[in-house]
């Protein structure tokens, strides 16, 4: 589930584009107020425009690679093993981006969830440090349970805003599906936490879950929200692009399944209107 947050409107049906009204991004110098034809029709590029990614190491990953063998447990793997958590034929600093996040992360994820699909692993892959990813049933001991909060959309939950962020040191979210996340959500332990929400996001997913609204966003996407909000609350105001990179993966695959990985938003992050000289994505890089 993970997603973010219901009580939304449908009135920001264009969320995941302009957002007239939202605070302005500083991590976006290529961002032009001119906007071509296609911007209008893929609702990615606002976003994926916006964002300060690792650009050399989207550029890496545009290279065909052959499987290879995880070091740690000798299955076949392309770029990272999904039960390691670990690179494949893959380096940080030069291929693939760290994250540091202010507060520790833990995912619980049902049994059931794909690992090779979750988006999950993203999130332990990039911040490797600070996320933990537990299988359900077992649930981490989170010690003094006031430091820890759960991200659920209810309408009881504090808006992470209004969070105390010299208390809370740790977020869990859930990731699973929706039927299968009631189960895990009624488990004490969690069931017992503090809950925070998020403002609403629209998800961009490319396997969004059926009769979900699109506020509905896959796992890296709720966590990335997270951050950003929260830097956004308590950190840097306008938000500065610090935690973009946790989308690095996210970004990396929906390019990739939108057959954009080579002809567009390649190398220089150029991704659209080559030719028209309007820059977007250029300079799109920063760590
Ligand atoms: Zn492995």
């Amino acid at each position: 589930m993970a997603e973010a947050h219901h009580d939304d409107s449908h009135g920001q049906a264009n969320a995941r584009g302009a957002r007239p009204g939202k605070r302005p991004r500083v991590s976006a110098p290529l961002a032009t107020t001119e906007r071509s034809p296609e911007a209008e029709g893929d609702p990615s590029d606002a976003l994926f425009n916006s964002l300060t990614l690792f650009a050399q190491g989207l550029e890496r990953l545009q290279q065909d690679r052959p499987r290879q063998t995880c070091p740690s447990c000798g299955a076949s793997r392309k770029y990272y093993c999904y039960t390691c958590f670990c690179l494949v034929g893959l380096e940080y600093g030069t291929e693939v981006p760290t994250v540091k996040l202010p507060i520790k992360v833990d995912i619980i994820k049902h049994p059931n969830e794909n690992s090779g699909k979750s988006t999950a692993i993203h999130a332990k892959l990039i911040a490797h440090h600070d996320v933990t990813i537990s299988e359900y049933p077992t649930i981490p001991d989170f010690g003094d349970p006031s430091g820890t909060v759960l991200l659920f959309p209810a309408d009881d939950a504090t808006p992470l805003a209004e969070i105390d962020p010299s208390v809370v040191k740790r977020v869990v979210f859930v990731d699973s599906t929706w039927l299968q996340c009631n189960a895990i959500l009624a488990d004490e332990r969690l069931a017992s936490l503090p809950k925070v929400r998020i403002t609403a996001e629209n998800t961009l997913f490319w396997r969004p879950q059926k009769n979900k609204p699109a506020t509905h966003l896959a796992t890296i996407e709720a966590i990335y929200y997270f951050f950003k909000q929260y830097a956004a609350a308590f950190e840097c105001q306008p938000y500065d692009g610090r935690y973009d990179n946790l989308l690095f993966w996210f970004v990396f695959y929906y390019r990739m399944i939108q057959g954009k990985g080579s002809s567009k938003g390649s190398s220089k992050g150029n991704g659209k209107g080559n030719g028209k000289g309007n820059g977007k994505g250029n300079g799109n890089e920063r760590r």
